[in-house]
């Protein structure tokens, strides 16, 4: 079983993960309103998807994840594709993924004082697929076996697609993040992270206290990593804190940009920091975070402010 994580973390200090998909082609022009976005830049204009890839290498990430957060085969069913074009089109985000990282490992330039970078598959919550804002709330209802069967088939497509690893992100609850880690036994050869959506500096977004939810999560294996991810950043710090008291596994924690999702309205609202994103990632290092890139609303920009201290300090 590899795991991309620790062959990084035992050269450098930390790893640095890529920015905002989503919001980041919306800044760039590309109209994603859609409740599948993934489905119609996939099909409509995947060169834009690869191309932002690249420049998250370039920026300085060592993993950029797929765009397949809202990608699933039941989504796209039920915006009339067939479960063939569904499975393409789901692999077809780690193939670009993949792409923009060989093109970018090609060029010798790129790779003095740098690790091959890797390529972590996004699996969102059953609360992505749903496309409300329900991955903010959790609460869906679901058991335990209804919740693998949902993620069963895309997690096979994006295994079976060649992905290093895969990110388990922005989970809700814990009975859907102990899905996943049930499921993840079916495919022993893999590992994945899994992180959280929190509502506050110690709840994940059902209410469950995070530092219970890693605790209950250490065991299995195959879990290379735990944390927290598109959540506000001025909850990162205690979190981290909380976290590092129960696990030996890294942490990561790649948060928004500092504005809050409003899942009821469905829009961002300014939350301004007084420090820079790249400036507080430090704090987060501090806390005991391992794995450090950003959410939504986050930018290359932001990725290379954490690149420069990350790879400078090795
Ligand atoms: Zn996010």
């Amino acid at each position: 079983m590899s795991d991309p994580i620790a062959s990084i973390l035992d050269h450098q200090s930390a790893l640095v993960i890529d920015g905002a998909l989503a919001t980041e082609l919306e800044r760039r022009g590309y109209d994603l309103k859609d409740a599948l976005w993934s489905a119609k830049i996939l099909l409509e204009q995947p060169k834009a998807i690869q191309q932002l890839h690249y420049d998250y290498f370039l920026a300085g990430a060592d993993c950029a994840i797929t765009a397949s957060y809202q990608a699933t085969i039941a989504g796209f069913v039920k915006r009339g594709l067939s479960e063939k074009v569904a499975i393409a089109l789901i692999q077809k985000s780690v193939k670009l993924a993949m792409a923009a990282r060989d093109e970018f490992w090609s060029n010798k330039a790129n790779r003095i004082g740098r690790r091959k970078p890797f390529v972590a598959a996004s699996v969102g919550p059953y609360g992505a697929y749903l496309a409300h804002g329900e991955e903010y709330v959790g609460n869906y209802g679901l058991t335990k076996n209804e919740l693998m069967d949902f993620h069963r088939p895309r997690m096979e497509a994006l295994i079976e697609a060649g992905a290093d690893m895969l990110a388990c992100e922005t989970i809700p609850s814990l009975i859907e993040a102990q899905a996943l880690a049930e499921l993840l036994k079916e495919f022993p050869n893999t590992t994945a992270w899994i992180s959280f959506s929190a509502r506050d500096e110690k709840h994940i977004s059902e209410g469950q206290v995070f530092a219970d939810c890693v605790r209950l999560l250490e065991d299995n294996p195959q879990i290379a990593a735990l944390g927290i991810n598109c959540t506000s950043p001025r909850y990162i710090p205690s979190l981290i804190r909380a976290a590092r008291q129960v696990t030996n596994k890294p942490i990561l924690t790649y948060p928004n940009s500092g504005e809050t999702y409003d899942p009821h309205k469905m829009n961002w609202k300014d939350d301004p920091l007084a420090e820079s994103f790249g400036e507080q990632a430090r704090d987060w290092y501090d806390a005991g975070a391992r794995l450090i890139g950003g959410c939504c609303r986050t930018t290359p920009e932001d990725i290379q402010a954490i690149a420069a201290w990350v790879h400078s300090s090795r």
